[in-house]
């Protein structure tokens, strides 16, 4: 078996076995008279006016510059409505009800579980050890993959905790994997880290599926633009899973808008911006008394402990500054988002103002 059909052998039997829906715009080709799709003639606005028709399925532009922007092939990318239609689409693919597990490393994005249980799929937990700035314990995850865990999710910088784990780590995880998980890596921060994608792996190691998005770096939450990358074959069967247009038409005009040189430019000095701000904040955050650690970040939040998380956030509430409590996952934490100048520094008035007995 060739390492790419190892790893199409953990997908779901019945969907290697379905046909994709093929929709009108994925067949149709040239043509003057639109007359296969069901559309209205007219659009119902002037600004928009393609408006009544049914976006490409994949718009070959945006895949196209999607790749170069992650530096990977177009057919290793699948362009998703935020990167949690990715997470979604995996559980879906790979794991049948009530027999296929995922593996995850708490504490970390909650999405993973929600997608799990709506899949009905079982979970398996390895904390990150907190000791060692919650780092990644590799040789539990190996010992706790067995048969039924088909996708291990991995999230570097971690939410909420901010770090990245170990590059080699992860990867020492996806190589001992090889033939038996696949494990998704979700970078959603990692523009914030200065460090590489782990997507540049995959063409050596076909079970590393990459999730990325525009959501963060690039300002565009709004728009839902998540890109999943991974083998090509891999993507192939996302396809068939994925709804039939899931980049609408204006989504389409702003994450090309956002990925131009100067849409480009505009994202690198944000993220310059709120590096910047995330190392004021930390030292500023460090020297209050209701503080008792801000654990080191490489994303676009910082996760603070305090003496009290209920009244931090009441604090919070009383100033107008609303953060995350995250005292779930981390006892008497939370997660404060890097703003701008002036709302990064409403955060550190309130938490001044918070009095400690
Ligand atoms: N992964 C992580 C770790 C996240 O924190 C988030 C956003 N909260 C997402 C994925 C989803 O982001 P989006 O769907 O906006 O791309």
């Amino acid at each position: 078996m060739t390492p790419v059909d190892s790893v199409l052998s953990l997908v779901r039997p019945d969907i290697l076995a379905l046909s994709a829906y093929s929709s009108a715009r994925k067949e149709a080709k040239g043509g003057r008279v639109w007359l296969d799709a069901n559309e209205n003639p007219e659009t119902p606005s002037a600004h928009q006016p393609l408006l009544n028709r049914y976006p490409e399925p994949q718009p070959a532009d945006l895949v196209a510059q999607l790749a170069a922007l992650y530096s990977v092939q177009p057919a290793q990318c699948l362009v998703t409505r935020g990167s949690d239609e990715g997470i979604d689409l995996l559980l879906r693919t790979f794991c049948r009800a009530a027999q296929d597990a995922i593996l995850f490393t708490p504490p970390t994005y909650g999405m993973y579980v929600v997608a799990a249980g709506i899949q009905g799929a079982r979970t398996v937990t390895v904390p990150l050890i907190r000791e060692k700035n919650f780092a990644l314990d590799a040789a539990a995850v190996l010992k706790a993959v067995g048969p039924e865990v088909k996708l291990v999710f991995l999230c570097s910088p971690n939410n909420p905790t901010g770090g990245l784990l170990d590059r080699a780590a992860v990867l020492s995880v996806v190589k001992a994997l090889a033939t038996r998980a696949v494990v998704v890596v979700d970078e959603a921060y990692v523009d914030f880290s200065g460090q590489p994608s782990l997507a540049a792996e995959i063409p050596s190691n076909p079970n590393l599926v990459v999730l990325r998005t525009l959501s963060k770096a690039f300002g565009l939450a709004g728009a839902r633009v998540g890109t999943t990358i991974a083998d090509p074959a891999v993507i192939a069967v996302l396809q068939k899973v994925i709804a039939p247009y899931p980049v609408a038409t204006p989504v389409l005009q702003a994450a090309l808008a956002a990925i131009t040189p100067a849409g480009l430019a505009a994202a690198r000095e944000s993220v310059a911006a709120i590096v910047a701000e995330r190392a004021r904040l930390a030292a500023a955050l460090a020297k209050l008394p209701a503080v008792k650690k801000v654990w080191p970040s490489d994303a676009n939040y910082l996760l603070v402990e305090v003496a009290d998380s209920a009244k931090a956030m009441a604090a919070g509430r009383a100033a107008g500054v609303v953060w995350r409590d995250r005292s779930k996952d981390v006892p008497n934490s939370i997660r404060l988002t890097i703003g701008t100048p002036a709302e990064n520094t409403a955060t550190l008035e309130a938490l001044q103002a918070l009095v400690v007995y």
